[in-house]
Parts: C-alpha cells; sequence; structure tokens
C-alpha cells in the first residue's frame, strides 16, 4: 500500500479498535477505509473490533470506499465440523463492502492467486492500472480456478470434491475406519523392530486460515526402540513418493485425516522398504 503512493494511517491501538477510532482519523485526504481480517493470526484477551457493517455505514456517511481484505475466501460454513468460522465470502459482499480480497488457495482450495471483487467503478479503475497487466494470471490459473469455483455452485458437491473442506469435514468414524485398515496393512508388511499404533491426536488446519484451531483426529504412530523418529521420518520423507509426517515424542505420525485415495498402498510399500532402508541409510545417520 505504501509502495502505491498511499500513507497509511493505523487506527486504534493492536487489541482494541473502536468506530471512533476510525471517525477520529477520517480528514479530507482520506481515499479509503481498509479492514485486514486477522485470517492468519489471532489477537486474545481484551480485545475488541469494529464490525464490517458498522464500518461501511461510516464510510458512506464520509464518501469513503471500505475495503476487507478477508486472506482466506470461505465460501462454507465450517462451524457444523467444529471449527469457529472464518467471515464467509457471501456476508461480505453482502455488508456493503466496496472491494473485497481474498486468497484463491486457502479455505477456498483453488490456485494460488489474489481475487478481487467489488464494486464496477473501483474494479474498472483497478484494471486501468499497468500493474493489473504485470500481475495478470496466465489460462490454466483461470481454468483451474474456475472448475474449483463452478465445485461452490453445490455446497455438498464443494465438500466432497475440495480436498481442503473435505478433510475439514471428514468425521470421526472415518477417522478411526481409516487408521484400523491402515494399521493392519502395515503390520502384516512391517519389519519387526517396528511398532505401529494408534493415538488420538489434533489436525491443525493451518494453510493461512484459522490460526490456533484443530480438529480432534485418529494418527497413525510409527516407532521403532532401535532407531530414532527422526530416521523413520527421514526415510519416507526420502521415499520415491515422500511421505510427510510429523514427529512428535518419538513417534513418526500420519494424520489419517489428510491421507487420500491409493496413499495407504504408498505407505504400506515405503514400509516395506524400512529393513533395507535403515541398514544402509548412511546420510541419514546422526539425526
Ligand atoms: C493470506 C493472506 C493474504 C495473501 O493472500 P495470497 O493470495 O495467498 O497471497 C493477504 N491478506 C491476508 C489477511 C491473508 O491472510
Amino acid at each position: 500500500m505504501s509502495r502505491s503512493g498511499a500513507r497509511l494511517r493505523e487506527v486504534g491501538c493492536t487489541n482494541r479498535t473502536h468506530l471512533s477510532d476510525y471517525e477520529g482519523a477520517i480528514g479530507p485526504e482520506t481515499a479509503l477505509l481498509l479492514d485486514v481480517h486477522a485470517s492468519n493470526y489471532q489477537i486474545v484477551g481484551f480485545t475488541a473490533e469494529v464490525g464490517l457493517e458498522e464500518l461501511v455505514e461510516l464510510g458512506r456517511k464520509h464518501e469513503v470506499p471500505v475495503m476487507q481484505d478477508l486472506g482466506s475466501g470461505c465460501f462454507v460454513d465450517v462451524t457444523p465440523f467444529g471449527l469457529q468460522g472464518e467471515p464467509l465470502v457471501q456476508d461480505t459482499v453482502r455488508s456493503g463492502a466496496d472491494v473485497i480480497t481474498f486468497s484463491g488457495d486457502k479455505l477456498l482450495g483453488g490456485t494460488q492467486a489474489g481475487i478481487i471483487l467489488g464494486r464496477s467503478e473501483f474494479i474498472a479503475e483497478l484494471r486501468r492500472n499497468p500493474l493489473t497487466r504485470a500481475l495478470r494470471v496466465d489460462k490454466l490459473t483461470l481454468a483451474a480456478l474456475e472448475a474449483t469455483l463452478r465445485l461452490y455452485r453445490d455446497e455438498d458437491t464443494a465438500i466432497q470434491a475440495i480436498p481442503t473442506l473435505k478433510m475439514i469435514a471428514t468425521d470421526q468414524k472415518t477417522l478411526v475406519d481409516r487408521a484400523q485398515v491402515l494399521v493392519k496393512a502395515l503390520r502384516a508388511n512391517i519389519p519387526e523392530s517396528i511398532e505401529v499404533t494408534i493415538m488420538d491426536g489434533s489436525s491443525m488446519v493451518g494453510g493461512g486460515a484459522l490460526p490456533t484451531q484443530t480438529l480432534p483426529t485418529k494418527l497413525v504412530a510409527i516407532s521403532s526402540k532401535e532407531v530414532s523418529a527422526a530416521r523413520l521420518e527421514a526415510h519416507f520423507r526420502g521415499y520415491v513418493v515422500p511421505i510427510i509426517g510429523r514427529v512428535e515424542q518419538e513417534h513418526f505420525l500420519l494424520d489419517t485425516r489428510t491421507l487420500q485415495p491409493g496413499d495407504k498402498e504408498v505407505i504400506v510399500e515405503a514400509v516395506g522398504q524400512l529393513d533395507i532402508s535403515l541398514q544402509s541409510s548412511g546420510p541419514t545417520i546422526g539425526l
């Protein structure tokens, strides 16, 4: 924003901001009221913030456009899945904001892209800026984004077909079933020195949305008394299809929430190669 030549004027303080702070800051040169939603961080405790509708009302009163940077573009209410939701793009449009920006690849689950929605007069002005051409996305990005957005025309389809949403929506019973099926397959294949168990854990949604929030999950934990979890992790990460898990308390952990169809077969194969790999894994010694 500074690069554009705009002078940024912060209002309120870190934890508490009131409408009067905005009102007091508006002057003859004020061109925009910008609200940046805390999509990827959280301020907790003694806090106050101004609702978008109030801000829009203030903007109208002073004839200053209001922009909200939503960060994560969320079209589906995720509260039924046990999360405190992000504001929905639809609600933000309804609240009357003049310009709304959000990412194509966070909760939206599409391509890496920045999306700008807004009143046609402002969008037309943005289009005229030469940077629009320099930053314009290519046809492949647009095609992929369109395919994802089309899925949202039916919410159930979106939840089933968009990996981010599908993972968030996966219920506990499915997670338990997946864990049991995977553990059984692994035990049939695993070298003697390796143990596999199911553990309770939590999934972090991540990806710049829903900060600090987690969902309960079932983890498949792989461990060994003879080799460190770090070496197990290196084996899986270095496998011909890299398998990325996390290490906690000497266990290599796979979150069943993130398993996709076909993953089980690859993990079973990788476990079958553990013996050979651990005997000859020079480069990972000392981890
Ligand atoms: C993630 C984020 C951005 C950047 O979005 P990208 O399109 O992913 O680069 C901007 N603003 C906020 C508040 C964000 O959370």
